[in-house]
């Protein structure tokens, strides 16, 4: 069986805590030996799924935000999940650039750079019991060793 290395996190949905999400991902999955990029973009996804529960999911209370974090083989899985308000309408909230808070701002793009970052996204979610986006990402796809790469 591959190797796998497991962890959890569980926070408070407060937004002084996304750096610290963020980070703590960002160390677990430097066993998987990733570039500067592909962290930035592992980093990227993490916040917009802890900004989401922090103000959609409990729009701005004070509850648990979890965080299941796995690795196996090259491939890094999360999962990140909240007991807040839900989604009515999974499909349409997904698409580019549909926000139901215009007035803070937002422009609709978290759920896309969730699914440009990383390799896989579903989410899944319940009007009035929460929602738990779950992410993949394989490290050093597409990447080649030196000596095979000819001059
Ligand atoms: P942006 O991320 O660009 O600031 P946004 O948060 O509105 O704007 P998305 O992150 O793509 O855009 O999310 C789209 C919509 O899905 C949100 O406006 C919100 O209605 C809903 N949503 C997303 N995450 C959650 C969540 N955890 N709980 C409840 N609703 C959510
Ligand atoms: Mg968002």
């Amino acid at each position: 069986m591959e190797h796998t290395n497991e962890m959890q996190l569980i926070f408070d949905s407060r937004s002084s805590n996304e750096s610290f999400a963020r980070v703590t991902v960002a160390a677990f999955m430097t066993s998987l030996n990733p570039t500067v990029e592909e962290v930035s973009d592992v980093k990227t996804a993490v916040s917009e799924a802890v900004t989401n529960a922090i103000i959609h999911g409990y729009e701005n209370e004070v509850h648990n935000i979890y965080i299941r974090a796995r690795t196996e083989g090259r491939t890094l899985y999360l999962e990140i999940e909240d007991e807040g308000k839900g989604i009515e309408d999974v499909k349409q909230a997904m698409e580019p650039l549909f926000t139901t808070k215009p007035e803070l701002d937002r422009s609709g793009m978290g759920f896309s750079f969730m699914e440009a970052f990383m390799d896989n996204l579903e989410v899944m979610s319940a009007a009035g019991k929460g929602t738990t986006v779950k992410m993949e990402k394989t490290i050093g796809k597409g990447r080649r060793l030196w000596t095979t790469q000819s001059l």
